[in-house]
């Protein structure tokens, strides 16, 4: 293709996202460094009652934190933050321009998918490894089920709140297999690398079982994999049309002109006993009720229809490069701990053979960050009696510098190829575990 045409191709596709979502011209992404148990509390509160964008958890003194803090508001939490003589530094100037290159990032990358597409005569762009929209995931999910329609298949969960069908992929190559294992992404909006890494995992699942790769062979022969891409497709739609930094499903909370519930917070275990806010503005909304949203009903009716079948839940999100086990609602360790952390550590392991620089840090959520009610993770083991349930938090890591949750996208292969590898090792030692427990 011409290089003029290229080019112009780059400063169109710029343009027209540039009009659409220009919300952070000037935002800041700030790190603060609290030492004591008063900058701690302040923080909380901060969390609690406000809408300031916390993108790490506040864990305690001496672990520091980022936030996102809009151009209007900086002057004033800078004031704060000195009265309270809390330190801080600025990681990132202004977010809008981070959000500014991913994008132009992604408009090359398309380009030169296209460009391959075209070459291998192919009708549809290749979305495995990249940031798609959600439609592009659901074609992508629908086209594998066309492929092999006898082990494959898309089912749709129920609509989201603005009315998009949750669509959601099984592949069962044993039909006698009565095992059944979830994996999804995409909760939280902004975490592009999550859909991501999904879309991989359906991509290679299928590509090395019909390869014959014996370690996936095995697993896929044992269970049915139940894979939900996006289960927040309205946020994560309104990441890429209008908010690239939206956390939060896209409820009218009709307060204040706030929207969103933290569907992460909204399951049906102990809800709101901790770490979840009922401020409506808040990032870390926990709802008004237990699973108040259409989002976590459909999850809930789904998996609860098959209670009983699943040994294995897995969530993924962004950021951190963290092993999170149950519990998030206490400071108490489930029964199978040790179980959890061996097979979590198999995982871990795997991914340094792929990546040394990759270091993860295997815990339960309140131990490892802090108290959160209300999430996957917990209802999956306290509420579902999965004996193995999990979040991987991808990268990047929660210290030295990054862009948080705008992962560039020059490095998501090989974010999702790590992550792939590590489901395989750890996954390979939940079946150990779990058929040696049923085998008696
Ligand atoms: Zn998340």
């Amino acid at each position: 293709m011409n290089r003029l045409v290229f080019f112009f191709f780059i400063l169109i596709s710029t343009v027209i996202y540039s009009k659409a979502n220009r919300l952070h011209v000037h935002d800041k992404l700030v790190r603060l460094e609290p030492s004591t148990d008063e900058h701690i509390r302040y923080l909380q509160n901060l969390e609690q009652y406000t809408s300031l964008d916390f993108w790490t958890e506040i864990i305690g003194p001496n672990k520091p934190i980022d936030v996102h803090i809009k151009a209007n508001e900086y002057d004033q939490y800078v004031s704060q933050f000195q009265e309270y003589s809390l330190p801080f530094s600025v990681l990132v100037d202004d977010l809008q321009k981070i959000i500014d290159d991913e994008q132009q990032q992604l408009a090359a990358d398309y380009l030169i998918r296209q460009t391959k597409s075209l070459l291998l005569g192919q009708t549809k762009v290749d979305i495995v490894g990249t940031y798609a929209s959600y439609d592009d995931i659901v074609t992508f999910i629908q086209d594998k089920a066309k492929a092999d329609p006898t082990h494959i298949n898309v089912i749709n969960i129920g609509n989201s709140h603005e009315g998009r069908p949750i669509n959601i992929l099984s592949i069962q190559f044993n039909p006698s297999s009565t095992r059944n294992i979830w994996i999804d992404c995409g909760i939280h909006a902004r975490e592009w690398i999550t859909p991501a890494t999904c879309v991989w995992m359906v991509d290679k699942l299928i590509q090395d079982y019909n390869n014959n790769e014996p370690a996936v062979v095995d697993l896929l022969n044992y269970w049915t994999v139940y894979i939900a891409p996006v289960l927040n497709p309205d946020g994560y739609q309104f990441t890429r049309t209008n908010d690239r930094l939206w956390r939060k499903n896209r409820r009218n909370n009709n307060y204040l002109g706030c929207y969103g519930v933290d569907l992460n917070r909204n399951y049906p275990i102990k809800w709101m006993t901790g770490g979840a806010s009922n401020f409506a503005c808040s990032e870390t909304y926990g709802g008004s009720s237990a699973q108040s949203e259409i989002e976590t009903q459909n999850v809930v009716n789904f998996l609860n229809a098959k209670k009983g079948t699943w040994d294995m839940y897995m969530s993924f999100h962004s950021y951190g490069q963290l092993w999170l086990l149950p519990y998030g609602y206490g400071n108490s360790f489930p029964p199978n701990y040790q179980k959890q952390v061996a097979a979590a550590q198999k995982g871990t392991d795997a991914i340094k053979v792929v990546n040394a620089s990759r270091t993860y840090t295997i815990g339960t959520i309140a131990n490892v960050l802090y108290i959160a009610s209300g999430s996957t993770v917990d209802w999956a083991y306290d509420g579902l009696d999965i004996p193995y349930s999990a979040t991987i938090e991808l990268p990047p890591t929660q210290s030295g510098s990054s862009n948080g949750f705008i992962l560039p996208p020059e490095q998501a292969p090989g974010v999702c190829h790590e992550a792939y590898v590590g489901m395989i090792a750890f996954l390979a030692e939940v079946k150990n575990e779990v058929s040696r427990t049923l085998n008696g």
